[in-house]
């Protein structure tokens, strides 16, 4: 069983989803995570897509959730940190706009969800990775604020980090995963909208659980 949220860049989607993952003991799945590393390969194949394509048909990605942690290995080496670096960041939606990326992270999602209940982010999962999800959410808020939450997040990690850097990249991230060809960020038409500008965490976090413990209950 698959539920999923979509949305752009700082909308929530992460913390949300991995509390309520942790609330309802199930599965949790960071789609931007996979993106992320595959971003981190081409990185290091100095953005060569020869290279990369074979780079990435013959490494080994392995992930799981932890401790509030999505983990991600590659060849059995973490990731889990280096994927969040401004450098990763800035490539990212360049990468995830390659039709033959999209179908790998797909494949590795499709597989992985086959046993257990999950509760999957990211920008497509509702309207091309899983169309038949049992639940979907789309969660919005406003740039500012989106903002103002993914400075918070990363402060610690990156302490020069400013809000104006934050906002710009959040902005062009937005235009190019909604305007990209393959697989745009776009609300499905069933999905249930979240406008959480004005939520607390807590507040996002019962609203979707709320929804979700209904279904799991006719499920039973
Ligand atoms: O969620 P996160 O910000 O980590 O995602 C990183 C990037 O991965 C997004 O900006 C987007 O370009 C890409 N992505 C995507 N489709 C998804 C999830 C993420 O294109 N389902």
């Amino acid at each position: 069983m698959i539920i999923v949220i979509d949305g752009p860049a700082g909308s929530g989607k992460s913390s949300t989803a991995r509390r309520i993952a942790d609330r309802l003991d199930i599965e949790y799945l960071d789609s931007g995570a996979l993106y992320r590393t595959a971003t981190l390969i081409y990185l290091k194949a100095n953005r060569d897509k020869e290279t990369f394509f074979r780079l990435l048909g013959q490494k080994k990605i392995s992930f799981y959730y932890e401790d509030q942690i999505f983990h991600v290995t590659v060849d059995g080496q973490s990731v889990t940190d280096e994927i969040r670096t401004a450098e990763v960041t800035n490539a990212v939606s360049e990468v995830a706009a390659l039709p033959r990326v999209r179908s790998f992270v797909n494949n590795l999602m499709r597989e992985v969800v086959l046993d257990g209940v999950y509760i999957a982010e990211g920008r497509d999962l509702g309207t091309a990775v899983f169309p038949d999800a049992e639940l979907k959410f789309f969660m919005s808020a406003d740039l500012e604020e989106r903002a103002r939450r993914r400075l918070k997040e990363r402060k610690e990690k990156d302490p020069g980090l400013t809000l104006k850097e934050v906002k710009q990249n959040i902005a062009e991230r937005d235009q190019k995963d909604s305007k990209r060809q393959a697989d745009p960020l776009k609300k499905a038409d069933d999905a249930i909208e979240i406008d959480t500008t004005n939520l607390t965490f807590e507040q996002q976090v019962d609203k979707i659980c709320l929804e979700i413990s209904t279904v799991l209950k006719e499920t039973e």
